[in-house]
């Protein structure tokens, strides 16, 4: 019987696969079937500096291409993006396993920072300030800053790297990209894409590979600046070894995304939205709501509606028509079984077990069906750690304050949610609360691209959050020019002053 070895996935630079000479893959797995689909390159630190010094090569070049210019090739990238984005969601769904209408919801998520991007022209626009003092003007300036770094977890092989790089492509930086080892192909299909799109080769690049790319991404004088996204001790170690080496860095971490539904909320509303926030994507999602917080005496009334919904989702292949795929690798999806066991042994009610699932879907598939946790306490591990899959834990307390207490003393700070029919209780809820993103009846309040998305405390280690104007002001730097031009006509002279300047 003959066996094809699965086909090397390979780093791009220069506008051209790169192949790497480190020798060192590891497995790419379709986590529906449980079949090892490809091997993905994985760097060490002389392809990290065969692909850093394809995006060096091109930065001056990039930079000092004319705005109009740069901004018909983004938008030369949006127009293909959004007429391929079926293909762009077929490679997510085989690679991470999310259903393939929730890919495409992803793809479009990213489409829109490229929609953003393509108004970089007004967005690096300065200021001017004529006759400051007499004869003398001002005005600002924001460059590009050469080389960046891009590194971002498995959850959104797509979206999560367009955060960033439409920005910092559009802004005149070049990109190294480094995705997850877990679902490498997104990034090297939005790689040829670039190309078809007419973008000068070397301007994005990816390296593939773990722990030693992005190490010698961080310690690369070459690169300038670093966004990360992925787990919160990961995301530490990142801002602490880039920040110490000069970089500009901005890490975005983990998160427990709390609900708290008030006595007065339309209850089969906070019941829809908690199944929907709660299960969406198998629960791999940073801004998934995992803590649902019950206030006051709706909880077994909640609790019950919560549950008859879940029951009704179909696990399985995400090509298949379900609601909700597998988890991302088998390992992942017993380290997710495992928490529920420790809930149930902590004393948690498993109200329904997704561990019990009947997948529509291949036998070796990562099956884990959706997991309803009652009667949860702030102790327990399935509360205090970031279970990154399809587990919502109820949490019962008797008032606002102590929900309130509850999601402030939570490390995490990256998104949460309040459903209420009052005003007055969400205005100060929403002052109250120290996460980054807050959704009012909404439970997943992603802010769109012209607003900044980013977490508090242990979910975001830096100062710039991602996209949005913040993402502009991260992937440039400011100058302001002061200048004094004389009229030809009467050539004035300033004369000799070495005290700081008073009369104007
Ligand atoms: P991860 O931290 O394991 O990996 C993220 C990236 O870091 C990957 O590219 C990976 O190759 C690299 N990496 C892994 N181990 C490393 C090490 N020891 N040293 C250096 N680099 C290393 O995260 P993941 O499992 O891919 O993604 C899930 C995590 O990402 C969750 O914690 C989730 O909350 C978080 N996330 C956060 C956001 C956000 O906006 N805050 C968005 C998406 C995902």
């Amino acid at each position: 019987m003959s066996q094809t070895s699965p086909a090397l996935i390979t780093h791009w630079a220069a506008g051209t696969a790169y192949a790497g000479r480190s020798g060192r893959t590891a497995d790419v797995t379709n986590p529906a079937t449980g079949a090892v689909t490809g091997r993905v390159a994985l760097a060490d630190t002389s392809d990290a500096e065969h692909v850093i010094g394809a995006a060096r090569a091109a930065a001056t070049a990039w930079a000092n291409t004319s705005l109009a210019r740069r901004t018909q090739i983004v938008f030369a990238f949006r127009h293909l993006l959004d007429a391929r984005k079926e293909e762009l969601a077929a490679i997510i769904t085989a690679e991470h396993g999310k259903v393939l209408d929730d890919a495409l919801g992803e793809v479009s998520r990213g489409l829109e920072v490229v929609d953003f991007a393509c108004g970089i022209p007004h967005l690096l626009k300065g200021g001017y300030s004529e006759d400051v003092s007499t004869g003398v003007d001002v005005h600002s300036k924001r460059q590009p800053l050469g080389v960046v770094g891009i590194i971002s977890p498995f959850n959104f092989p797509a979206m999560v790297p367009m955060w960033f790089f439409p920005i910092a492509i559009a802004a005149g930086n070049t990109v190294v990209l480094k995705p997850s080892e877990k679902d490498p192909t997104a990034a090297l299909w939005m790689a040829r894409l670039w190309r078809e799109a007419g973008l000068p080769d070397g301007v994005f690049n990816v390296l593939q590979g773990d722990k030693v790319a992005v190490d010698a991404l961080i310690d690369s004088p070459d690169v300038k600046a670093i966004s990360f996204v992925g787990s919160t001790p990961i995301a530490r170690y990142v801002y602490e070894r880039g920040s110490q080496g000069g970089k500009r860095v901005q890490a975005l971490g983990g998160a427990k995304n709390h609900m708290v539904v008030l006595p007065d909320a339309d209850l089969d509303h906070a019941a829809d939205q908690a199944v929907s926030a709660g299960f969406g994507s198998a629960g791999e999602r940073c801004m998934a709501i995992s803590a649902l917080v019950t206030v006051g005496p709706i909880a077994d009334d909640l609790v019950a509606k919560i549950a008859d919904r879940t029951r009704t989702l179909r696990t399985g292949d995400g090509t298949r028509g379900t609601d909700m795929g597998p988890l991302v690798t088998r390992e992942h999806r017993d380290k997710v079984a495992g928490y529920v066991a420790a809930g149930e042994a902590a004393g948690a009610k498993v109200v329904v077990d997704g561990r019990e699932v009947r997948p529509d879907g291949a036998a070796d598939g990562f099956w884990l069906g959706p997991t309803l946790l009652d009667q949860v306490t702030p102790e327990m591990s399935v509360y205090t750690d970031e279970i990154f899959g399809p587990v919502l834990s109820v949490l019962r307390v008797d008032s606002y304050d102590e929900a309130v207490a509850l999601v402030n003393a939570n490390p995490y700070g990256n998104g949460v949610a309040i459903f209420t029919a009052s005003g007055g209780a969400a205005r100060k809820f929403e002052h109250d609360v120290e996460v980054g993103m807050i959704g009012v009846n909404v439970p997943i309040p992603v802010p769109m691209a012209y607003y900044s998305f980013g977490g508090w405390k242990n979910s975001l280690f830096g100062d710039s959050h991602a996209h949005g104007t913040e993402g502009v002001h991260f992937f440039t730097r400011g100058k302001v020019v002061t200048s004094r031009w004389g009229d030809p006509a009467t050539r004035p002279t300033s004369g000799l002053e070495l005290a700081f300047p008073k009369n104007h």
